[in-house]
């Protein structure tokens, strides 16, 4: 047996919330959660005992990448990821669904799995003054999210290019978006015309009901992954808890496409029931992209499994609000288990999502706009929705500012250096900037995620979701 259970410690009266334990034969981890993402069996910039000092619960790993590189046969022979990686505490994984969309139309379309990075807040964001102030670059940072940020597990191009940052600082993302699409997506089940002007990559899959082939970015060579296959490689990594195999669509698909996709996930998710292995925890992942009644279907579907935890994955619309539907829909039908929101994780998603009922949640973005010069600031200190809890290092503002990067934080990072270093860093591209800012946006997602508990705990969660999310 996998020896894992989840049990609720509490409930939010005003709201869904809840905060949880999950036991799994590695360890606890106490719920509402954000999973750090190891794409490549490491927390980039860091290695485990940072994790461990920092008092990370578990991380996330990635299915494909691992089995392609270095391979989860050799894994399993050099004892399993968690020996491998020097991680203690229990890993998830992903099943490499995803990266039927990240690989895939998310290549082909340049977008994300919320489809137009919120185009409202790209206009707002984008004005004049805030340009000044250096927002831009947060807006910049979004849009190469479009990328991959939002969405879970997705570092693929990351992976290929190690950008440093003192490139980044001369490079300028800016693009230009259209209009949202508006409600009569969801009326008539297609996908309004006007979207974002995409820039068009290779798609690197080719999707069948038998599964999924992928064509490797190293070398161009062809591998295929079906629900067997995922659940042999997610048991050669012996990870703690496993996704079953998914394919996620895109926010550009249509009605048929998505309907296609989620009914062929269902029948892999019949077969990762069957195939995976015992000794595993395993969540179900529940598509049916931004259309009610095939996340209605998917929901029913998959919750009827013998899952021991739901993942809500697949595409999430075009906005958060899009999101927050997805998750109306979709919550309210579901029992007990625990939940977990996939690829998502920003500090204002993280307080909608709670209050919903998510109890984790997984997301490159706190570390992956670390070493883009994106760093967490408290509401103490300045931190807003606004500024989206952010400060710009890379500003010239902090050339000789010597105050700590954020004075309310007790992370290595702001016990010992200044803005003004961290900024000269940055420039300088220095390698021991990616270390010290990931450990800085991590530090602060954990506190921030141990606040949410207390609150929760205490009573106090719509007090601490207003004082953070309050717009002056
Ligand atoms: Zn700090």
């Amino acid at each position: 047996m996998s020896k894992f259970s989840f049990e609720i410690l509490g409930r939010d009266k005003e709201t869904n919330a809840r905060l949880g334990l999950i036991r799994t034969r590695r360890g606890d981890i106490e719920t509402p959660y954000l999973v750090p993402v190891a794409t490549l069996a490491s927390v980039r910039a860091l290695g485990s005992d940072d994790l461990a000092s920092l008092g990370v619960q578990c991380t996330l790993a990635n299915t494909y990448h691992l089995h392609l590189k270095p391979g989860d046969e050799l894994i399993k022979r050099l004892g399993g990821l968690h020996r491998f990686m020097g991680f203690a505490g229990p890993l998830f994984t992903d099943s490499g669904g995803f990266q039927a969309f990240s690989l895939g139309f998310g290549r082909e379309h340049n977008i994300s799995k919320i489809g137009n990075i919120f185009p409202q807040e790209l206009s707002r964001v984008g004005s004049s003054q805030e340009k000044k102030e250096g927002i831009q670059d947060e807006v910049d940072c979004r849009v190469e999210n479009s990328e991959g940020s939002m969405c879970h597990c997705s570092e693929e191009n990351e992976v290929l290019d190690s950008i440093d940052p003192g490139e980044i600082y001369k490079l300028n993302y800016r693009r230009d978006y259209g209009e949202n699409s508006d409600d009569s997506r969801k009326r008539s089940g297609k996908v309004a015309k006007k979207g974002p002007k995409i820039v068009k990559k290779e798609n690197l899959t080719r999707i069948t009901d038998d599964g999924i082939s992928f064509k490797s970015m190293a070398d161009g060579a062809w591998h295929f992954l079906n629900a067997e296959k995922s659940m042999k490689i997610q048991s050669n990594l012996d990870s703690d808890i496993i996704m079953a195999f998914d394919e996620c669509t895109s926010p550009l698909s249509d009605y048929e496409y998505t309907k296609k996709a989620m009914l062929r996930t269902h029948d892999w998710a019949d077969q990762s029931i069957r195939y995976h292995d015992k000794n595993q925890a395993i969540y179900g992942i529940i598509q049916g992209g931004w259309f009610e009644d095939l996340r209605n279907i998917s929901t029913e579907a998959i919750a009827s499994q013998s899952f021991d935890g739901i993942a809500i994955g697949g595409s999430l619309g075009n906005s958060k609000q899009d999101m927050h539907q997805v998750l109306d829909w979709t919550l309210p039908k579901l029992d007990d288990r625990p939940r977990h929101l996939l690829g998502i994780g920003e500090i204002d998603d993280i307080f909608e999502c709670v209050a919903r009922g998510i109890d984790s949640f997984d997301c490159v973005s706190p570390t992956r706009i670390a070493r883009r010069g994106s760093l967490f600031l408290s509401p103490e200190s300045g931190g807003s929705l606004q500024n989206k809890f952010h400060i710009n290092i890379k500003s010239a503002r902090f050339k000789s500012d010597e105050m700590p990067l954020d004075p309310n934080c007790s992370c290595p990072t702001c016990r010992t250096y200044s803005r003004a270093y961290l900024r000269h860093l940055y420039v300088c591209g220095e390698l021991s900037y990616f270390r010290l800012a990931t450990l800085h946006n991590l530090h602060f997602m954990l506190r921030f995620m141990e606040d949410l508990r207390e609150s929760i705990r205490a009573g106090t969660f719509l007090e601490l979701k207003n004082k953070w999310l309050r717009t002056i």
